[in-house]
């Protein structure tokens, strides 16, 4: 039962070729790493997914609709399902942590009690409730990397991707966004995290596909 199919995946940027004949199937609720050197394409494979990119040629399924054929009127609604962590955190500047972290909840139309709630549980989980009020420049980069991750999973997404989560993060600080991650997992989320930590990828039993120079060559089965 797989959430994601990647057949024969090939995608450019002019003359560099970023993905080359990537063939992946995720199942649904699975949890996987993506590792590989720096310009292997991991980051490329999870813009393809966050239909942030198109594909150059192949094709991708996600839920069963081709990527390729999605009427654009269904993005956002296929979007909403997906929860990204960016390599650069992306939050929004004019909106505090709080309201960052909330914004999914409020375009789905959750209650005031139900987003404060569900918030305020994450904040604590990220130990960022002295700085819910606080705006995104203000904050550290590890700082950012925490709110990125609660906003992610905030909606209760069915597939989370997320780019080098831990990256600018202290040991301690990094198993918290991995305990979330694996919490999102426990509820039903697939979840697909790009990494290049050493420590993290030798202290895990779950499936690890490593690509190099775009292509697959572990497939971690
Ligand atoms: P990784 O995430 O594994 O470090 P990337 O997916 O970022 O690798 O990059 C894969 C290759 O594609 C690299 O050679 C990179 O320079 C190239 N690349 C990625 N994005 C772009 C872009 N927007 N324009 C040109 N080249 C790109
Ligand atoms: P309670 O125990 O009263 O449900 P919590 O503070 O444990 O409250 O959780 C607050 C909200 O966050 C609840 O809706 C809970 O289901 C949800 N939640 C708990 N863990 C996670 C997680 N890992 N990812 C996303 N939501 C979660």
């Amino acid at each position: 039962n797989a959430i994601i199919r990647m057949f024969h995946v090939t995608k450019r940027y002019g003359a560099q070729l970023a993905l080359d004949d990537v063939s992946l199937d995720v199942e649904a609720n699975e949890f996987l790493f993506l590792t590989g050197p720096s310009g292997a394409g991991k980051s490329t494979l999870l813009k393809l997914l966050y239909l942030a990119d198109s594909i150059s040629e192949g094709q991708i399924l996600l839920k069963g609709m081709n990527l390729s054929r999605l009427p654009k009127k269904r993005l956002p609604f296929l979007r909403r399902n997906i929860g990204v962590v960016f390599q650069d955190y992306k939050l929004i500047p004019t909106r505090t942590v709080f309201d960052n972290i909330a914004l999914v909840m409020e375009v789905a139309g959750a209650s005031a009690k139900q987003i404060k709630r569900k918030v305020g549980y994450l904040l604590r989980t990220v130990d960022m409730e002295h700085k819910a009020g606080a705006f995104p420049q203000s904050l550290s980069g590890g700082e950012q990397q925490r709110v990125a991750v609660a906003r992610a999973i905030c909606g209760d997404p069915d597939i989370v991707l997320a780019d080098e989560p831990t990256g600018s993060l202290d040991a301690e600080s990094a198993k918290v966004i991995m305990e979330l991650l694996f919490g999102i997992h426990a509820r039903g989320a697939t979840v697909m995290v790009a990494t290049h930590d050493e420590a993290l990828l030798h202290s895990t039993r779950r499936r690890i596909v490593t690509l190099k120079q775009g292509r697959v060559v572990d497939l971690g089965l």
